[in-house]
C-alpha cells in the first residue's frame, strides 16, 4: 500500500519512517532535489501544482496527504480529487481555512472557540479602523503564506503600523492584540473516518524569533489540556476530519485563545515519537488508512528541543544519557529547522531540569518559563 505526500520535507520523512514498520511504502512531491524525506523514499521532483505530477501520485497512492500546508487548495482539487474519488486526507475543507487567517479566526468564532480579537486590513483606511478598535500592540500579519513568524510585523506605536503596510501592505493582512501570554501550548489529535479520536496529551511551546524551540509534554494542569480538547474535538467534527489536526493557544491567567491549526503532523508533536506508545505520525497514518488508531499514553515527561541552523557535534549530544536524535539531512543554514532531540523522563521536574541544561548550551538567553 502506498501512500502519497504533497511535500517532502522532515515531517514527511517522519511519516515515512513511522510508517515502514506497518508495511506501508511512500511517493513524494517536492520542488527541492535535497528535501529530507528524498533520503528515505522516492520523490517526484517538480511544482506542488505540477498538474502531471499530482495524477500521477493520485494514481499511484491509495490515500494522498501533505506535509506542508502552504499548497495550492486549488491544484489538490483540480487534478488530484478527480482522478481519486476524493482520497486527500485530511480534507481539503481544513487546508483551505488554516491557509488563510480570517477564515480561520471565523472558524474558531463559530464554535465558541475563543481567539485574539482581529480585524481584516486590505487598505491603509482598514488599518486605521483596526488599530482605533484594536487598540496597540498588535500585530499585523499577512492572511496567507505565513509560517515561523514570517509575514509578521509587531506593532508597538502608530510608526511600527505604518512600517508594516509598506513592509506587508501588498497583500491582504489581518491585524490583531497582541497577546502578552504566560505561555504557549498546542495540543494535537486524530480522527478517523468513523469518528474515533485518539488525542496527545497537551504540548507547552516556548519559541524564539517566532519559531520552535522547545516542547514539554504533558504540560499544565488538567483543566487546560481539557478545555484544549474540548475545542480540538469540535474543529475535528466540524470538518469531519480524517487525519491529525493541531491547534496553538496563547495562555493569559488560565485562560487559552487559539492563536491557529494546522492541518497536519506537527513540530510540537515530536515527542511523541519516543514519548508515547504510538506516534503523532504513525496515528496520521493509521486515520487516512482507516486502521483503528493507536494509545496516545505517555511514557513519561518529555522534552523536545529543535535544533535551528545546524546540528550540534554529535559526540557531546549523544553523551547525554537517554537523548534521542534526529537530524534531518538538512544542509545548514541560520534559522533552518535542521533536526531535534528528544528526551524522556520519570517526573517533570527532572524533564524540565534537563531540557534546561541542554538549552543552556544550544540557545544561551532562552527564557524558558
Ligand atoms: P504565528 O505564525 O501566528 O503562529 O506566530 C508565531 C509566534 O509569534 C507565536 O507562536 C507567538 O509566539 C508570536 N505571536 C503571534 N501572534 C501573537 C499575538 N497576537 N500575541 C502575542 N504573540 C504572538
Amino acid at each position: 500500500m502506498t501512500v502519497g505526500i504533497v511535500g517532502a520535507g522532515q515531517l514527511g520523512r517522519m511519516m515515512a519512517l513511522a510508517g515502514y514498520p506497518l508495511g506501508l511504502d511512500f511517493l513524494f512531491l517536492d520542488p527541492a532535489r535535497d528535501a529530507p524525506a528524498g533520503r528515505v523514499a522516492p520523490v517526484l521532483h517538480g511544482a506542488f501544482t505540477d498538474p502531471k505530477l499530482l495524477g500521477r501520485l493520485a494514481r499511484e497512492c491509495e490515500v494522498l496527504t501533505f506535509d506542508w500546508e502552504n499548497i495550492s487548495v486549488d491544484a489538490l482539487r483540480a487534478h488530484v480529487a478527480s482522478a481519486h474519488g476524493g482520497r486527500i486526507c485530511p480534507p481539503i475543507t481544513a487546508l483551505a481555512t488554516a491557509q488563510d487567517r480570517v477564515a480561520e479566526k471565523r472558524l474558531f468564532e463559530r464554535l465558541g472557540i475563543p481567539t485574539t480579537r482581529w480585524r481584516a486590513v486590505s487598505s491603509r483606511a482598514q488599518l486605521e479602523r483596526a488599530l482605533r478598535e484594536i487598540g496597540i500592540p498588535g500585530v499585523l500579519k499577512t492572511r496567507r503564506l505565513g509560517y515561523d513568524g514570517k509575514g509578521q510585523v509587531r506593532v508597538r506605536t502608530r510608526e511600527d503600523a505604518q512600517r508594516g503596510w509598506e513592509e506587508l501592505g501588498a497583500v491582504p493582512l489581518l491585524y490583531e492584540e497582541w497577546v502578552p501570554f504566560d505561555c504557549e501550548v498546542s495540543i494535537i489529535g486524530a480522527r478517523s473516518a468513523n469518528g474515533a479520536t485518539a488525542i496527545y496529551p497537551l504540548n507547552g511551546n516556548v519559541h524564539s524569533h517566532g519559531i520552535l524551540r522547545l516542547t514539554r509534554a504533558p504540560y499544565g494542569p488538567a483543566g487546560w489540556h481539557r478545555v484544549a480538547a474540548r475545542h480540538l474535538g469540535r474543529c475535528l467534527s466540524h470538518f469531519r476530519y480524517v487525519g491529525v489536526l493541531t491547534i496553538e493557544f496563547f495562555v493569559r491567567n488560565g485562560r487559552l485563545i487559539a492563536n491557529e491549526m494546522a492541518p497536519r503532523v506537527h513540530n510540537s508533536g515530536h515527542w511523541t515519537i519516543e514519548g508515547c506508545l504510538t506516534s503523532q505520525f504513525e496515528n496520521h497514518l493509521r486515520a487516512i488508512l482507516g486502521l483503528p488508531l493507536g494509545s496516545t499514553r505517555p511514557l513519561g515527561y518529555s522534552a523536545m528541543v529543535n535544533l535551528i541552523g545546524d546540528i550540534p557535534p554529535r559526540q557531546g549530544l549523544l553523551a547525554r544519557a537517554g537523548l534521542h536524535l534526529h537530524d534531518y539531512g538538512k544542509q545548514p543554514r541560520p534559522g533552518r529547522k535542521v533536526g531535534h532531540c528528544t528526551l524522556v523522563e520519570p517526573t517533570p521536574a527532572r524533564r524540565d531540569r534537563r531540557a534546561r541544561g541542554l538549552l543552556a548550551e544550544l540557545a544561551p538567553g532562552l527564557r524558558i518559563p
